[in-house]
């Protein structure tokens, strides 16, 4: 797993870097003398904040940055680099009061049963090949197993117009949705699943500048 933390504060050079990575699974290093391949598959986890001075959309403290400074903030981070991750979720600032009540959630162990199960869908699916996933299906795939009624179509067609989505999202939107149904244990990805997958594109939508 990589984490970077205050993303847009990388060098947009070093961001653009990670899209061959991201997509193949490695990463050619070229220099004079020649180019070598290396393996570079893992899981990108990155934070940052709402705008320069973090406070945003937080109902406790008002933000100071002018417009401008937050759009700039933002556009350190392509659309390209953008739609290569797959869930974009807004975290907002939790109280303190809820921070330490006793908490009613989802445990770790729940989630992992269910993590466990939709796993094993995935096995079933694309057969003995352990490295394959939803995330990582081909166009090909995705028209085979994502394959959405004239209600789920109908509600991503409007939100690629509404949104002006790539069609790159497109598809994440079809392969995360793939793996929320799985979650939930569905053999259909129904039109709640591509309304939650949707929703977890805010960066496309940057939902909270608008
Ligand atoms: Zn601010």
């Amino acid at each position: 797993m990589l984490f970077l933390d205050e993303l847009p504060e990388f060098s947009r050079r070093s961001l653009e870097v990670l899209r061959q990575p991201l997509e193949e699974g490695h990463v050619t290093i070229v220099r004079a003398i020649g180019s070598t391949t290396f393996p570079a598959d893992f899981i990108l986890v990155a934070a940052l904040n709402p705008c320069p001075c973090g406070y945003l959309g937080d109902s406790r403290r008002p933000c100071k940055c002018p417009p401008i400074a937050v759009s700039k903030y933002l556009d350190r981070l392509s659309g390209p680099l953008l739609d290569r991750i797959d869930l974009h979720v807004e975290v907002p600032a939790v109280p303190f009061a809820e921070l330490t009540a006793t908490a009613d959630g989802t445990t770790t162990a729940t989630m992992r049963e269910q993590v466990t199960a939709a796993r094993a869908r995935q096995r079933e699916r694309f057969g003995d090949d352990g490295r394959m996933t939803n995330g990582r299906m081909s166009g090909r795939l995705i028209r085979k197993h994502c394959r959405l009624d004239a209600e789920a179509e109908g509600m991503l067609k409007a939100a690629m117009d509404d949104l002006g989505l790539s069609a790159r999202a497109y598809d994440r939107i079809l392969r995360v949705g793939r793996t929320i149904a799985d979650l939930g244990g569905s053999d259909r990805v129904d039109a709640g699943h591509v309304a939650e997958a949707i929703g977890y594109r805010a960066l496309d939508r940057r939902l909270w500048t608008r």
